[in-house]
């Protein structure tokens, strides 16, 4: 057989191995009802890009001033800050970070898997507020520099949801699901924590890495396929 004829036949191979396998999760995406009798979906599904949340103290370090409003986000009282920052790690720089308010306990820097290699931290895939024996970084604004000794950790993916969600969902704050987003290159996002507030509201966030996997835009939604207690 010449080459032209096996790269043909690879090609077709490859073909039906793809087409078989979009099959296969749209047919997922597409169960409605696993038995439990509750709704699963659609749920919005928001990329949250790299940001970086500031205690008091390190934004008046930084800033000489509190954070201030930008632009609200989606989950109630969340906001984008006009400050940015750049973070500054190992081996990489990122400049133009957004920063999100309000100010919070402690300082956290989340980050994506890539972002992550590329500034040269070892960051965990945390749940955010669990920085524990996280990687430090250094954060700098145009004239002041402030070391944080950890908080770097990429976001684990998560449901925010109202009570009311959870009730029509069938899940409880805590649960995990496995979430088969409906994008350009359909993918199940497994152990998804479930996180219920009155004070949310419904939307599924996931990370930069996550969302160019799945072929994310805004118009994607979520199904959820599993479900695990807590
Ligand atoms: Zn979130």
């Amino acid at each position: 057989m010449n080459e032209e004829a096996i790269k043909k036949m690879l090609g077709e191979v490859l073909r039906c191995v793809v087409d078989e396998v979009s099959r296969q999760c749209s047919n997922i995406c597409a169960a409605q009802n696993d038995g439990c009798g509750c709704e699963n979906g659609p749920i919005p599904v928001e990329l949250s890009a790299r940001h970086v949340h500031l205690s008091e103290k390190d934004a008046i370090a930084l800033f000489g001033a509190p954070l201030t409003h930008a632009r609200d986000l989606s989950q109630p009282g969340q906001f984008l800050c006009n400050e940015r920052v750049r973070i500054v790690g190992p081996k990489g720089v990122m400049d133009n970070v957004a920063i999100l308010g309000p100010s919070r306990g402690c300082s956290q820097v989340e980050i994506s898997k890539t972002d992550a290699r590329s500034l040269g931290v070892d960051a965990p895939v945390r749940q955010s507020g669990d920085t524990a024996g996280s990687p430090g970084i250094i954060l700098s604004s145009k004239t002041q520099n402030v070391g944080l000794l950890e908080g770097v950790i990429v976001a684990s993916r998560h449901i925010h949801m109202t009570p009311e969600d959870a009730a029509r969902f069938g899940v409880t704050d805590g649960d995990m699901v496995d979430v088969c987003l409906d994008s350009e290159r359909p993918v199940v996002l497994k152990d998804t924590l479930v996180r219920v507030s009155p004070k949310f509201k419904l939307a599924m966030h996931i990370d930069a890495d996550e969302g160019n996997a799945a072929g994310w835009n805004k118009k994607v939604t979520g199904t959820i396929v599993a479900r695990k207690r807590k």
